[in-house]
């Protein structure tokens, strides 16, 4: 137990816990991250090869330049960039100690926290910031069989999906790459989207790829679709609209759907969350 107060305790190490670690280290404020994982864990977890769609430029922390060998940053350069910038600003990151609750109001937080060894920590803090990112709570497909093991929200290297029968579910950024990426170490990929095109998000190099896979028919596009059901070695899909069935031969489900804010732990904590937009209420003139 720590008996003197931090200003701020920061529940979060990835860039924006990082963003207000150096804003409190330059104000000379007691302040501490904790991270569940390691610092930037669920960058760690972004898919091995990913070229992010943002310029060095904008992933920038505390003014530090962050070159990069091509015009976008890897998720290597990335890490590395990030793990810099927390040694060079000598910013306190907790690792692998996750906080499980935080109590009380302005100006006296307890935080309570538990590290990977299992042991339960607490901490008293003036202010408490929740910088806690959307990874690690995906959407998941609410269909019979969606718990099924073969049904993965995290696609990280395509190596496991040769010579597999592969459904990748989504119209996005993450769905069109992990569907290139499989289909080009071997996997048979079939896409599945609830539109009749892919998000106009999708990063424009990748866009003519995709465009040409889907229309040479190398990925077979099911534009309309939903997944009704998976089986052990089958999905069936729905056309909207139509209401037809169809049965694909499957292996392997790479559903990304998206992810979603962590609010219980935000409401846990009395904040008030829009339930249909999932916005925290807040100061819009600060925010
Ligand atoms: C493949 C992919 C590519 C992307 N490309 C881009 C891009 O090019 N540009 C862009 O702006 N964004 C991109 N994003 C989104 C990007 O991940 C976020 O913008 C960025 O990571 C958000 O930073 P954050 O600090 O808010 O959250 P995160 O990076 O998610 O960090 C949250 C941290 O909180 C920790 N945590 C969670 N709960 C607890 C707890 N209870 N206790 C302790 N620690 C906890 C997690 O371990 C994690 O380290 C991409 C996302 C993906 C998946």
């Amino acid at each position: 137990m720590i008996t003197e107060p931090l200003d701020l305790a920061v529940v979060g190490a990835g860039p924006c816990g990082i963003s207000v670690g150096i804003a409190a280290r330059q104000l000379g404020l007691r302040c501490l991250l904790f991270d569940k994982g390691a610092v930037t864990q669920a960058m760690i977890e972004h898919p091995t090869y990913t070229t992010y769609f943002s310029g060095p430029e904008k992933l920038e922390l505390g003014g530090v330049p962050f070159t990069t060998a091509g015009d976008k940053p890897s998720r290597r350069e990335a890490l590395r960039y990030y793990r810099k910038v927390v040694g060079f600003f000598g910013i306190s990151v907790r690792q692998y100690e996750e906080v499980v609750e935080v109590h009380g109001h302005h100006p006296d937080f307890l935080v309570r926290t538990r590290t990977l060894h299992g042991e339960s920590r607490q901490y008293r803090a003036r202010n408490v910031v929740i910088a806690t990112g959307y990874y690690h709570t995906p959407r998941r497909l609410e269909v019979p069989g969606g718990e099924l093991p073969k049904v993965q929200h995290y696609f990280k290297e395509p190596f496991f999906y040769f010579d597999q029968d592969l459904v990748v579910v989504g119209g996005g950024n993450s769905a069109t790459d992990a569907a290139l990426t499989c289909w080009r170490e071997g996997a048979r990929v079939t896409l599945v989207h609830l539109l009749d095109d892919l998000d106009k998000g999708v990063k424009p190099w990748v866009r003519p790829d995709i465009d040409h896979r889907i229309a040479e028919g190398s990925i077979p596009a099911l534009w309309r679709h939903r997944v009704a059901e998976v089986r052990p070695r089958q999905v069936v899909v729905e056309e909207l609209g139509t209401g037809v069935l169809r049965t694909l031969d499957n292996d392997w489900v790479l559903a990304m759907t998206g992810y979603v804010p962590d609010t219980p732990f935000l409401t846990a904590l009395g904040v008030q969350v829009d339930p249909h937009t999932g916005i925290p209420t807040h100061d819009p003139g600060t925010m």
